[in-house]
């Protein structure tokens, strides 16, 4: 066991599910089929049922899964997808890779997600589809976003790829929107041994297109209708995933009261005046992937605290529209004030579902030392 409080131990996980996926990796290589075939159609199945939608298309990574749901609905050059400067640069990337233009509109300072007036003030002629994210895990205002995106015509791509089991209005982030987009990077609430996405549907149709798109647009063996991807899952991350799936809506409990854990103890501590807290909507639920607080000197505070051996981590230092490889676009500092102020001021603390409650008690010790002395 190391010292200190790391921000994320998966190894904690891994020795209560060691015979699981041992037994899991080995009938895969008992079976010598490594690529797509039954262990991923069980997976997809398995999570189909649990988010309660009717298609599950696996793919390679979260950043394809953004992919194919873009080449799905036919974007590309010329056209304009509205997302959150607020987020993984992958958000922002899987819309240029496209050939589409991102147009970024601010978020909103409580929930970090897309602001639902500022997104709607952006939509022109050329916008063809919204991408809202659900940040951390905390489901984006949906209600308002579903319904000025059907007021327009426009499709919704959620990006849920921190938000597996999150809801709003009692029903699962990623399935709200035309397409919901997810990872199984192994650090994601449902993480794989490797890279793996998902892209969820309600439309036959565009599981259909979304099937032959991550297989070269293949439409029979060497026959193909259009251009694709090489993005299939692997059956040893099928495999591993099946093997973890039953145990993720007690595992997003946990981190659910790890959340709440961190909540009172600041509370106690009297220092809601000194460092904002995370919420949650009235109408939803999180997924807490992260506890990020917000706090004025958070670079000299993550300092303060790595100097006590707790780790921390900042997502993300840089939004999307200041990023070096979309200079292209021609934003400047100052056009999304409070993406750019949650750039400076959040700090993610260790959260995990087996996180020890001692673990806890140090970091909010440390953070109230930070502000009452440092
Ligand atoms: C992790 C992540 C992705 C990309 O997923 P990968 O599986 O790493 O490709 C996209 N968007 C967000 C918000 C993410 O957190």
């Amino acid at each position: 066991m190391s010292r200190g409080v790391p921000v994320l131990n998966l190894q904690a996980q891994y020795t209560g599910l060691r015979e699981a996926i041992h037994a899991a990796a080995e009938r895969v290589f008992a079976r010598q089929e490594f690529i797509l075939g039954e262990e991923v159609e069980a997976l997809e199945e398995a999570l189909a049922k649990w988010l309660k939608i009717s298609h599950v298309i696996a793919c390679a990574s979260g950043t394809d899964a953004l992919r194919l749901a873009l080449m799905a609905l036919d974007i590309g050059p010329g056209d304009e997808v509205i997302t959150t400067p607020f987020s993984f640069f992958a958000t922002a990337s899987a819309i240029a890779l496209s050939g589409a233009r991102p147009v970024f509109a601010d978020i909103e300072a409580a929930s970090f997600n897309l602001n639902p007036a500022e997104m709607e003030a952006r939509i022109g002629p050329r916008t063809r589809a919204i991408m809202p994210v659900h940040l951390y895990g905390r489901p984006a205002s949906m209600g308002a976003i579903r319904a000025i995106a059907e007021r327009h015509h426009l499709p919704v791509i959620e990006d849920a790829a921190q938000a597996i089991g999150a809801t709003y209005g009692g029903q699962y982030a990623g399935t709200l929107g035309t397409l919901g987009c997810f990872s199984f990077y192994p650090t994601k609430n449902l993480g794989g041994a490797g890279d793996g996405g998902m892209v969820t549907t309600g439309d036959s149709a565009l599981a259909a297109r979304l099937r032959r798109l991550r297989a070269h647009g293949a439409i029979q063996p060497y026959i193909h209708a259009e251009l694709g991807l090489n993005s299939r899952l692997d059956a040893l991350q099928a495999a591993v995933l099946r093997a973890k799936l039953p145990h993720l809506q007690s595992w997003n409990a946990d981190r659910r009261d790890k959340a709440a854990a961190y909540s009172e103890l600041f509370l106690a501590a009297g220092l809601t005046g000194h460092v904002a807290l995370p919420g949650e909507p009235a109408d939803g639920v999180h997924a807490w992937h992260q506890y990020v607080i917000r706090l004025p000197r958070r670079d000299a505070a993550r300092q303060f605290l790595a100097a006590r051996g707790i780790q921390t981590q900042v997502y993300y230092p840089m939004p999307l529209h200041l990023q070096p490889a979309l200079a292209y676009l021609g934003h400047q500092a100052g056009e999304f004030p409070e993406s750019e102020r949650a750039s400076r001021e959040v700090l993610a603390l260790p959260l995990y579902p087996e996180l020890p409650r001692e673990h806890q008690l140090q970091v909010v010790q440390a953070i109230s030392d930070f502000v009452r002395v440092a």
